[in-house]
Order: C-alpha cells, then sequence, then structure tokens
C-alpha cells in the first residue's frame, strides 16, 4: 500500500518534454528524461524503482511521487480464429475494448481512442454505448503495451489500426501525442506506415493529421457515396458533405506514397445497390483512394444484414473497371464479438 499523502501524479502517456519539467527539480541531468521515456514506452517497465541506470535515490523519489499507470487487463475473450478481444480497465475510470488481430505474417492490435462514441451510426454497437470521455495518450498507447505483453509480440512486428471504441480525430491532439511515442525511435520504435488512423470522416481532423512530421496511413469509413444513403446512416454526414470530405482526403494523400483508403460496411439491400458502386468508384477517383469493403459484423440488436457475396463481387469489378484499387476486408474475431462494430462489452452467451 502506499503511504497516505498527494496523489501521485501519473507520468504514463507524457513525452520527453513533460517529464523533463516534473524531473528537472529532482535532478539537474538533462539526460534524465530521455531515460524515463525509454523504461515507459522501450523498456515498457512501469515501476520506477526498476529503472537501474537512474541514482537509487532518484528512483526512490520518483516512485513515491510518480505513478506510471498505464490501463490493466480486466477480462479477455478469444474467438475460434484466434483473435482476442481485451478489456482494459482505465485508471482514470471506465474501460475501452482493444483487439488482437494475428494473421500469418503479422499482428495487428485494434485500439481505441474514446470511452463509447458519440457519432450514433446505425451500424455500429459501439454507438449504442454514447460517449463518455476522451482518451489521454497514455491510455492510447497503454492499449499497445498491454496486447504487446499479453500476446508475446516482438517489437516493431505489428500493425495498429484506430478502429476500436471511439472517434481518433474528434481526440485529435491526444491521438497525435499517442502516434508521436508509439513511432519514436525510443519509444514504441513503431514504423508510422505500420499505424492506420480510421475516421467517420472529419475535414478539420485529417487536415490537423496530415500537419504532423509524421503521418500515418488515413482510412474513411464512407460507408456510401451517396449524400443521402450516407445521411441515414451516419449522423455525421449531415454536416460534412461528400465532396468537402473527397477533397480532404485527397489533400491528404497528395505527395504521399500511401494512398488513403475509403471503407464501406456493406449492407445488404441498404448501400450495396449497382449504381452506389459506380457513385463509389467515382468519388474514390475525387478523392485519389483505393477502397476496402468491409463485411458487416452482425449484432441481434441491429437490423442489418451483410451483403451478398456476389454484390461485393460486383463492386470489386466495377472500381477495377474505373482503376480504383478494392479489397474485401473478412470480419475476424466474429464470435467473441471482437470484430468491427462489435465493441460494446458483448459476451459470448
Ligand atoms: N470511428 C472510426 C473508427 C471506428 S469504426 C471510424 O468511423 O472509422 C472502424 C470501422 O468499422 C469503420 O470503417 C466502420 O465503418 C466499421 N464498422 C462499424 N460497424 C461495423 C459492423 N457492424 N460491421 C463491420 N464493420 C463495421
Amino acid at each position: 500500500m502506499r503511504a497516505a499523502g498527494p496523489v501521485p501524479v501519473n507520468l504514463y502517456g507524457l513525452e520527453e518534454e513533460a517529464l523533463a519539467a516534473l524531473l528537472a527539480p529532482l535532478d539537474p541531468a538533462r539526460f534524465r528524461a530521455r531515460q524515463v521515456f525509454a523504461w515507459l514506452y522501450a523498456r515498457r517497465v512501469t515501476d520506477p524503482s526498476a529503472w537501474t541506470d537512474l541514482p537509487k535515490a532518484l528512483r526512490a523519489e520518483l516512485a513515491a511521487r510518480f505513478a506510471p499507470l498505464p490501463p490493466r487487463v480486466a477480462a479477455r475473450h478469444a474467438a475460434s480464429d484466434g483473435t482476442v478481444k481485451f478489456v482494459l480497465e482505465l485508471p482514470k475510470g471506465g474501460q475501452v475494448e482493444a483487439v488482437a488481430i494475428p494473421a500469418e505474417e503479422r499482428m495487428t492490435f485494434c485500439i481505441s481512442s474514446q470511452v463509447g462514441c458519440g457519432f450514433g451510426c446505425a451500424f455500429c454497437m459501439t454507438a449504442k454505448l454514447g460517449f463518455t470521455r476522451n482518451l489521454d495518450p497514455g491510455e492510447i498507447v497503454g492499449q499497445v503495451a498491454a496486447l504487446l505483453a499479453e500476446t508475446g509480440t516482438p517489437a516493431g512486428e505489428y500493425n495498429i489500426v484506430f478502429m476500436g471504441m471511439g472517434e481518433p480525430l474528434q481526440n485529435v491532439e491526444n491521438v497525435l501525442a499517442a502516434l508521436r511515442i508509439l513511432t519514436h525511435e525510443r519509444g514504441f520504435g513503431l514504423g508510422p506506415r505500420r499505424i492506420t488512423v480510421s475516421t467517420v470522416g472529419l475535414p478539420k481532423g485529417i487536415r490537423r493529421l496530415a500537419q504532423e512530421p509524421v503521418v500515418p496511413r488515413l482510412a474513411v469509413s464512407l460507408v456510401a457515396a451517396d449524400a443521402e444513403v450516407r445521411r441515414s446512416l451516419m449522423p455525421v454526414a449531415r454536416t460534412v458533405a461528400l465532396e468537402e470530405l473527397a477533397d480532404a482526403v485527397r489533400e491528404f494523400g497528395e505527395g504521399r506514397r500511401d494512398e488513403p483508403t475509403l471503407e464501406c460496411v456493406m449492407l445488404d439491400g441498404v448501400n450495396d445497390a449497382p449504381e452506389l458502386a459506380h457513385k463509389l468508384a467515382k468519388l474514390a477517383r475525387r478523392a485519389g483512394a483505393k477502397v476496402n469493403l468491409i463485411e458487416f459484423n452482425p449484432t441481434p440488436a441491429l437490423p442489418f444484414r451483410p451483403s451478398p457475396e456476389a454484390r461485393l463481387e460486383f463492386f470489386l469489378r466495377v472500381l477495377s473497371a474505373a482503376g480504383v484499387v478494392g479489397t474485401v476486408r473478412r470480419s475476424r474475431g466474429k464470435d467473441a464479438f471482437a470484430a468491427c462494430g462489435q465493441l460494446a462489452f458483448l459476451q459470448k452467451p
């Protein structure tokens, strides 16, 4: 038990500059912040008394004043395909889910950016939770640390997708701070091209992301290239026009190696009509983007069914004929409610 006294400051999620400001009164050596940064994010040791390249007295002082507090695993749910969903308890309160998705050649971590989500997309279960709060940078990178430890994944050999709970670009500054820690060579050391930020499509957030010196891949949940259909499924489409969104995506991709992606979760009889395939091809060309068709993951609470395979194939043919790269994202982790759009603390019955 910690002795009663001032509540220790949570160091987890701070960048070098903020660490330096906290450490300066305790130790004049400027490299201390670098050492602490490496312990937190490269070595991922969160007990200050184990930071062996620091003087003993400083370690004791840090242990007394600071408590690096990453999220803690509260539950794990394994699906039959090897996907594992983790429920993470946040030190500041609340829970989020994060998912480890193994594939032959790589591991992917799907992480959350908010507790709940306020965007109300009709096909997504997280929407039913409503919005509680933004995650701070430590709560974001801490999900990655927890999944690395739980899965024994080697450093640097995994991908991250911001496709869990929440809208990353509504929490853009904290997400950017987390990206800086994840890609920092003395942090998690992950290549920026291994990270994808997926958004409902907030042009301002997309432009902010593009200003960063180190930029991840961008995916936009378009869902339908028709204003009326999109508005009927995604309330955000009432305030963002398709053309404005396509132009923000194009600007983001200009001069970059990776084309942005437009994601479309395919709903039977809702957004899979033939003319929507043609509209999608046209919009993707305007946006300079490729297209990822997503298999819909049903839950009993949602009134949609996945599009039949033949419809997906039709879309792929139309895209290909228009010179747009199209792929299908197959569902993973469905039987543990770990798949896209299922993150709402649901459990197998
Ligand atoms: N808010 C962000 C990230 C979370 S959603 C965004 O909107 O992109 C991540 C992806 O899951 C989105 O592309 C979304 O369209 C998709 N998705 C949501 N519900 C789904 C469901 N039930 N089945 C399949 N994909 C779904």
